[in-house]
């Protein structure tokens, strides 16, 4: 049997982008959603695929969102949670606030049109043993927020160099001690829930997601396809398995995304975005067996997996 692999993308919205960057111009709530959710299903669409879409509930609740609900239903893909606000600080959050957050976020899709979510994943790539807790108790059967790579701090340090003085994001992306979370699914000691993390290159654990691949791309497009091919092979290794995380901005030319001229990779033209994309999405299925989030955690659920106490992961 070919090994499992799965694919899912974040819809952050322009606006999400903004705010956590420290750009005013976010309370305007600017959406590109209406020019890349359609791209993205066509992509997913010609290269046969059923993936998992992380909504936010600020934008389930407005029109564009809530037809973005609706189109991403429609066509078969899993929707999942990923917070009411976007806010990268939800580990500062009380008990009581992180439940609103999950809750208002999941009331905000299902009215949209999708089942209740059964799937989380944090704005920030950080859990804590309280947002665990709140996963849980509502029923939740996984979590996809962690991203095992030692690069947090210096993401972090980008982010502050680059970012407003109203981003109040000084303690985003978690600290070194990252690198020692494992780099494939394991289960929760307390309350059993599964954590499927964002795959990172093993061994180097550098992330191999969108923006990465698109820096390379800048420089060469063969070193991005090179690079994408040794983190394939790699996963194959070491039976890291492999959970593919995508963005709107991975199919966007930077004129649809004004504001974001600061983020990695939006200098590349949209057409040639959308290449690299579906060059990517046709290795990953010539290695393995493409599911969402939510089919990748089902199938992983019935084999032994390793336990983790929930500490030490922010
Ligand atoms: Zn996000």
């Amino acid at each position: 049997m070919r090994p499992v692999a799965s694919v899912s993308l974040d819809l952050d919205n322009l606006w999400a982008y903004l705010k956590t960057h420290g750009d005013p111009a976010w309370e305007r709530r600017p959406s590109f959603l209406p020019s890349a959710v359609p791209r993205l299903l066509d992509v997913f669409g010609e290269h046969g695929l059923t993936t998992t879409v992380f909504v936010v509930g600020a934008d389930a609740e407005r029109d564009d969102g809530a037809g973005a609900v609706a189109a991403i239903t429609a066509a078969g893909h899993e929707v999942a949670n990923h917070s009411f606000g976007h806010e990268p600080w939800l580990h500062r959050y009380s008990p009581a606030e992180l439940d609103d957050e999950v809750a208002r976020a999941e009331r905000a899709i299902v009215a949209a049109g999708a089942p209740k979510p059964t799937g989380f994943r944090g704005p920030g790539y950080s859990v804590t043993p309280q947002l665990l807790d709140v996963l849980t108790r509502r029923g939740y059967r996984y979590d996809a927020s962690v991203l095992p790579t030692w690069i947090g701090p210096l993401a972090r340090a980008y982010h502050n160099r680059t970012a407003g003085p109203d981003s109040g994001a000084t303690d985003l992306f978690g600290g070194f001690g990252k690198v020692r979370a494992p780099n494939q699914a394991y289960r929760w000691r307390a309350g059993g829930l599964v954590e499927l993390p964002v795959t990172t290159m093993p061994l180097l654990r550098v992330p191999i997601h969108g923006a990465y691949l698109l820096q390379l791309h800048q420089i060469s497009p063969r070193l991005a396809r090179g690079y994408f091919r040794t983190a394939l092979r790699l996963c194959r290794a070491t039976g890291a398995g492999q959970s593919l995380l995508l963005h709107p901005t991975d199919v966007l030319a930077a004129a649809e995304a004004p504001g974001m001229e600061f983020f990695p990779g939006m200098a590349v033209p949209g057409g040639e975005k959308v290449a690299l994309l579906g060059w990517v999405l046709s290795s990953l299925r010539r290695h393995f067996d493409v599911v969402g989030t939510g089919e990748h955690v089902a199938r992983l659920d019935g084999t032994a997996l390793r336990e983790r106490d929930p500490v030490a992961c922010g």
